[in-house]
């Protein structure tokens, strides 16, 4: 396991206590940042729903550099829940890396990422293992509706997942988050995905296999705060788009191509007017529009580019995704 080595610096994080990866049946994953509020009430709801499908399992809960008391909550529970496994993170890593660093360490034969804030139903996970028992590789969450969600969230996910679809592969189904069933196989496939910029739900699709679907309502929060704002919302967008096509660059081409072939047509008209017309001075309005124009397309191109060569620098630098501080 060469590349796991490479995944993380400390020593720790790699050997996962307890049994080896495939001798417990699920794992649940569980990124946590400033969760405290919600936790109790989270382990009142999940713990019944996965002792009801009489398999074993442990619950790896990832604690992202919270502020608050969600490592003693943890702890706490840890007590009287000997299954939990508590993943503490040296600082905030943000939720991507978080989950990764939770399937890394996940050892049952079957992973659900979960968020611990309870708008990811766990009543869902019962029919989730039964598609899976069936035969599924992967079962996805889809929710049933957005109405959850402020109006400009929802516009805006609608906006993200049809252009995605249109540029990158593979195709990421509408309104399906990280909450799924996946099976070892495919965690062993997104495992081997090493990738610094880590679009969770793209890299979860990526290895394909077969999925099958379970329609659900998102519940609002049930305590805490969205560690979402827009601006890191718009973020884990480009993530998605860059991490998942090169059509944004290469579009570039064929707009160079289209605007010289345009200048070439105006150069000719030009100069045939110039050779029947003559000379004539005005112009001015059309010279600046076209320098303007041109400009801003330059810049444009030079920003995509500068997405790109960003990431590239992020990939090449090799750090790793999540720093394990103690596994409890
Ligand atoms: N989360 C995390 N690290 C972060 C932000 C969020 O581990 O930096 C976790 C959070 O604790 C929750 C899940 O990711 O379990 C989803 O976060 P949140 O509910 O804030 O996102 P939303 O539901 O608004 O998309
Ligand atoms: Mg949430």
């Amino acid at each position: 396991m060469a590349r796991a080595a490479v995944r993380t610096t400390a020593k720790s994080s790699r050997k996962a206590p307890g049994k080896p990866a495939g001798e417990i049946d699920l794992s649940l994953v569980v990124p946590c940042f400033n969760e405290a509020a919600v936790l109790d009430v989270f382990f009142a709801r999940v713990v019944p729903v996965l002792q009801a499908t009489g398999l074993t399992f442990e619950i790896v809960c990832v604690n992202d550099g919270s502020k608050d008391a969600t490592l003693p909550v943890l702890s706490a529970h840890k007590k009287h829940l000997p299954n939990l496994v508590i993943i503490d993170l040296a600082r905030n890593f943000g939720k991507e890396a978080a989950l990764t660093a939770g399937v890394d360490h996940a050892r049952g034969r079957a992973v659900i990422p979960i968020d611990a804030d309870l708008q990811d139903p766990p009543e869902l996970i019962g029919e989730m293992v039964k598609r899976w028992q069936g035969g599924a590789e992967v079962v996805l969450a889809q929710r049933a509706d957005r109405s959850a969600d402020s109006f400009l969230k929802r516009v805006s996910a609608g906006a993200f997942y049809r252009m995605h679809n249109k540029m990158a592969q593979p195709q990421l189904p509408h309104n399906v988050g990280d909450f799924r069933l996946m099976d070892r196989a495919v965690v062993d496939v997104v495992k081997q995905l090493p990738e610094r910029q880590r679009f969770m739900k793209g890299l979860f699709s990526w290895p394909g296999f077969s999925a099958e679907i379970v329609p659900y309502v998102r519940a609002e929060r049930a305590a805490g705060q969205t560690a979402w704002s827009y601006w890191r919302l718009w973020n884990l967008a480009l993530d998605g788009i860059t991490g998942f096509t090169t059509l944004p660059l290469r579009l570039w081409s064929y707009l160079g191509l289209a605007v010289f072939a345009g200048a070439l047509l105006y150069a000719a008209f030009i100069i045939l007017r110039v050779a029947f017309f003559g000379v004539d001075v005005p112009g001015f309005a059309s010279l600046l529009v076209a320098v303007l124009v041109l400009g801003g397309l330059q810049m444009i191109g030079i920003g995509i580019l500068g997405e790109y060569i960003g990431r590239i620098q992020n990939e090449v630098k090799g750090r790793p995704i999540y720093v394990v501080r103690k596994i409890y």
